[in-house]
């Protein structure tokens, strides 16, 4: 077990608890088919969503107990009234140190200036194809230009932008080779992700056609010097890059959950329910606990005892699932 930093929380299995994704809505202006329905998406009323107030003052107390890193996503998080105020705020509570946020790009663009004055270093941006007709395909709205744009409008703005792309059989591996391309001039982060069943499509478990594997001999097939590089301690990419080019390439393994043995994250979701797993079904809800009149104390005791009743991968947290997976992404944050 890795020696352990005084402040930090660490879980039942010795991993520390540093990092907190929020996803900030459940709404969306694209309709990414390995996400969401493309129709028939029942949005969850506003009230039952987290306000900015309690999740200002979830991530307070999380702050207290060692989280350092906020990750926004959603949905779409800029779709939400006043996202980049809420932004501020975040970007203002006393430890925490790395803001960042994932984010489909149709709307980010106006928002440049303001991220990179608060101090938001890095961006993942997702986009899962370099051809127009196939973005139509995948997201269902016709908004290629856009976020192709917004791209290079982070990169000349000076983030370190991450590129997230998922893969799918039938539908974008040919772009696998020109991503990997865009790393030459570029540098930004290619991120290659492996499909998972979250897709709110009901129960249906997709057969994993690409995984990390096979997306690694595909690259290599162009690129057979592609070199290995170094992974950072709680990465959940392999990293490799080609020899001379100026970005990087990563490979998520999402579905196979080969990098459970180092996470360091837990997920709060747009309704509440907090989540020490990817794969669990939600712990407990803080919203109804908020709204019941918690102590911040009792909130941080709570917090305390499921982090020490952590799922010890994806695999036992999806067996331990009151019912099967058939949630969307949307409602988790990726
Ligand atoms: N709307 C924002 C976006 O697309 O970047 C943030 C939310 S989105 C749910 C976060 C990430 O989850 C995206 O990079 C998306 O590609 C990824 N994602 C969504 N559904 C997925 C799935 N079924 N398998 C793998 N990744 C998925
Ligand atoms: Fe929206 Fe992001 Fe899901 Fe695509 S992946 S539908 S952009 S939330």
């Amino acid at each position: 077990m890795p020696t352990q930093i005084p402040n930090i929380i660490y879980d039942n299995h010795g991993r520390p608890i540093t990092y907190l994704r929020l996803a900030v809505t459940d709404r969306c202006n694209l309709r990414c088919f390995y996400c969401m329905p493309e129709v028939g998406v029942k949005y969850l009323p506003k009230s039952k969503l987290l306000t900015y107030e309690e999740m200002l003052r979830t991530v307070s107390v999380l702050s207290e107990l060692g989280i350092s890193k906020v990750r926004i996503t959603g949905g779409e998080p800029f779709v939400r009234h006043n996202m980049i105020d809420f932004m501020y705020q975040l970007s203002e509570i006393e430890g925490i140190n790395e803001l960042n946020i994932t984010t489909n790009g149709i709307l980010t663009g106006k928002y440049i200036r303001q991220m990179k004055e608060m101090g938001v270093r890095a961006v993942n941006l997702s986009l899962d194809t370099l051809d127009k007709k196939r973005f139509f395909e995948i997201a269902r709205r016709d908004e290629f230009d856009i976020v192709y744009k917004t791209l290079f409008d982070l990169l000349d703005a000076g983030f370190e932008v991450k590129v997230n792309a998922v893969v799918m059989d039938g539908k974008n591996t040919k772009d696998i080779l020109p991503l990997v391309e865009l790393t030459r001039n570029h540098k930004v982060s290619i991120r290659f992700i492996e499909e998972m069943p979250f897709n709110g499509e009901g129960a249906h478990y997709p057969k994993l056609e690409w995984n990390l594997h096979r997306i690694l001999s595909e690259i290599k097939s162009k690129y057979p010097d592609l070199q290995k590089l170094t992974d950072s301690p709680n990465s959940t990419s392999y990293n490799y890059q080609v020899p001379n080019y100026q970005g990087n390439v990563g490979i998520i393994a999402a579905f196979s959950r080969t990098f459970c043995g180092t996470c360091n994250r837990i997920r709060l979701t747009a309704t509440g329910d907090l989540k020490t797993c990817l794969y669990d079904d939600g712990v407990l809800n803080i919203r109804d606990l908020l709204r019941s009149g918690i102590t911040n104390e009792d909130l941080k005791n709570t917090f305390l005892q499921v982090f020490k009743n952590r799922p010890k991968d994806g695999f036992e947290a999806e067996r331990g699932r009151k019912s099967v997976i058939s949630e969307s992404m949307t409602t988790i944050g990726g």
